[in-house]
């Protein structure tokens, strides 16, 4: 009898725990967020007064706008003839973030040589983030006062993890190194390759910023979850870039898209 009661006694505190244990499965590190809308960053471009209107529609382009005003002050000039800045959204937003680094340093107009062009990284066979027009190329810095080029201006090899700037010899390195630690420090961008970088960015800087939909800088509760998904699935980044890039693949293969 007593036997019998101490195996009824482990079964009813058994039989809860079990079904505690099935009705809370594990979290699924790769549980996918649902998508930051392409208006959410629209509205954010507004808020921050962007001059921007809907761009051309165009292969890989998620949210494409083109601006053809100063954004913050500062306004962007390429060599290109007729055409506004042409970029992803998520672009524009960083742009228009980042301003205040640029005319910090009496800078009023950027040059840049392109933002959005369909090809793969040099020497790879994944997309360059210039595919999506989440990518600038800017080359050149002016004010009222200086005419700096990264090709002359930008001196190699300052700084380290502690002091970014590090000791500039010029006005024109230091105005420059300045604006690049600025940037790389704001988490604005995902990435920013200058000549330090290798010898194809030799005169402009690459300034590149994550699609909006997977933007974890945002101050908002998708990009709170966002990060921690970031920080669980860490090792996995390089998977998830190899397969965005094979997802990318047939796109540019089979041609636009009916839109
Ligand atoms: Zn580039």
């Amino acid at each position: 009898m007593r036997l019998l009661a101490a195996l009824l006694t482990i079964v009813a505190t058994a039989t809860p725990a079990a079904a505690k244990a099935k009705a809370k499965p594990a979290a699924n590190p790769k549980a996918k967020l649902p998508k930051r809308s392409a208006q959410s960053c629209l509205d954010a471009l507004d808020a921050l007064k962007v001059p921007w209107k809907p761009g051309e529609a165009k292969v890989g382009v998620d949210i494409p706008v083109e601006i053809d005003a100063p954004i913050g002050g500062i306004t962007f000039k390429t060599w290109k003839k007729g055409k506004g800045l042409y970029v992803d959204c998520s672009l524009a937003y960083s742009l228009a973030r980042s301003a205040k680094f640029f005319a910090d340093e009496g800078v009023t107009t950027l040059f840049y040589s392109g933002t959005y062009e369909r090809r793969n990284v040099r020497g790879t066979d994944h997309p360059s983030k210039h595919s999506y027009a989440l990518a600038i190329d800017v080359h050149e810095f002016e004010s009222d006062a200086f005419h700096y080029t990264v090709a002359d201006d930008y001196e190699q090899g300052l700084g380290d993890e502690v002091d970014c700037i590090g000791s500039p010899l010029t006005a024109g390195g230091k105005t420059l190194r300045t604006i690049f630690c600025r940037l790389q420090r704001s988490e604005l961008y995902k990435h920013i390759l200058t000549p330090d970088y290798d010898a194809d960015h030799w005169n402009h800087f690459h300034i590149e910023a994550r699609p909006w939909s997977e933007r974890t800088d945002l101050g908002d509760a998708l990009s709170a979850q966002a990060a921690k998904t970031v920080q669980r699935g860490a090792t996995t980044a390089t998977g998830d870039s190899a397969a965005k890039a094979r997802s990318a693949k047939p796109r540019s293969t089979q041609g636009s898209p009916k839109r």
